[in-house]
């Protein structure tokens, strides 16, 4: 996740508490909604959860939310921290009965570590191994009921078992205008920063859909507003500090425009595979594939051919008005 972490002191204070507070994603929210009635009517555990989608767009969030209205406790852990069978069957042991075990990454766990969730996840049970060597033998030990709530930014990539586990597959989308500016307003009345709508709707335009980025700026903008100007955040304000910080009215940054010049300029906009534009743009390929690309996808910039990454004629447009 790289820089994301930066900011996830600051993050949490802005973290939705409860599920009104948690803005858009109106679809998720209505099935979520039941679900949570049912399982409280049923006074049994609520399903295990599957949440996709890109980075910073709310999963974690929308764990918490989970939690806070059945009111039970999250532990949160990620797919990469869990190195042995042990770690994960520490943890399920220690949970009491309905809490959620939120698993971010989900698609990163270790083949044993993933093993030793099938039972937890199905019977709630899991086979430790007592002793060493020749009188080692395994014992099924059960666990308290719970729900596992995964978070994935690849879906794709989670084995067929796993994902057959989960009951509940949802997926978080990009934010549309009208929400990421309320979670501007939102995030800057906690922050107690001054802000006027229109001020708001352009941070929010210039965000990717995604309301982590959103928060980040409006921060960011904050700081120059303070610096350069009165300290209030109208539109103005927030067009003069997102192009200062280098972001374009599409909010494009730079790499996100070095990359569509790759494409256009050393590879005439022909299809180009992952791992030569990861050398080109000295760029890995998590950061492409999960940060830069999804955006300039779901923007019309880019288009994915099975010969390759392809940048659109808007892209062409675009960079030529520049
Ligand atoms: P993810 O887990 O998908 O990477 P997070 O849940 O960590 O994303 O969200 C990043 C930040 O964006 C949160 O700390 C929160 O401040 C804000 N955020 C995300 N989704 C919402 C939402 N629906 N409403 C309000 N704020 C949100």
């Amino acid at each position: 996740m790289g820089n994301f972490k930066v900011e996830e002191n600051f993050d949490i204070s802005l973290r939705p508490k409860c599920i009104d507070d948690y803005i858009g994603q109106d679809e998720i929210k209505k099935q979520i909604k039941i679900f949570i009635d049912a399982a409280k009517k049923k006074g049994k555990p609520l399903d295990h959860i599957l949440i996709g989608g890109p980075p910073g767009l709310g999963k974690t969030s929308l764990a918490q939310v989970i939690a806070k209205e059945m009111n039970k406790n999250i532990i949160f852990t990620s797919g990469p921290v869990l190195e042995k069978k042990g770690d994960i069957a520490g943890i399920l042991s220690s949970l009491e009965e309905g809490d959620i075990l939120f698993i971010d990454e989900i698609h990163r766990l270790n083949p044993a570590v993933e093993e030793a969730l099938y039972p937890a996840m199905e019977d709630f049970c899991i086979d430790i191994i007592l002793g060493k060597g020749n009188s080692s033998r395994s014992v099924r030990i059960d666990v308290v009921p719970f729900t596992l709530i995964g978070a994935t930014t690849r879906t794709g990539m989670l084995t067929s078992p796993l994902l057959s586990r989960f009951g509940i597959i949802l997926n978080v989308e990009f934010y549309d205008l009208r929400s990421l500016t309320k979670i501007v307003l939102r995030s800057a009345r906690i922050l107690n920063i001054k802000i006027t709508h229109d001020g708001a709707e352009e941070i929010a335009r210039r965000s990717r859909g995604t309301p982590r980025i959103a928060n980040r700026f409006l921060k960011r903008v904050h700081d120059f507003a303070l610096v350069k100007k009165n300290g209030v955040i109208d539109r103005e304000t927030a067009e003069e500090a997102l192009d200062f910080f280098g972001i374009d009215e599409y909010g494009l940054d730079s790499k996100d425009r070095k990359y569509l010049e790759i494409l256009i300029e050393k590879f005439n906009g022909k299809p180009v595979g992952l791992n030569t534009l990861a050398s080109a743009l000295s760029e890995d390929r998590y950061t492409i594939e999960e940060i830069i690309e999804p955006y300039l996808l779901r923007s019309g910039f880019l288009e994915r051919t099975p010969k390759g990454r392809r940048p659109t004629k808007k892209a062409l447009e675009m960079l030529k008005k520049i």
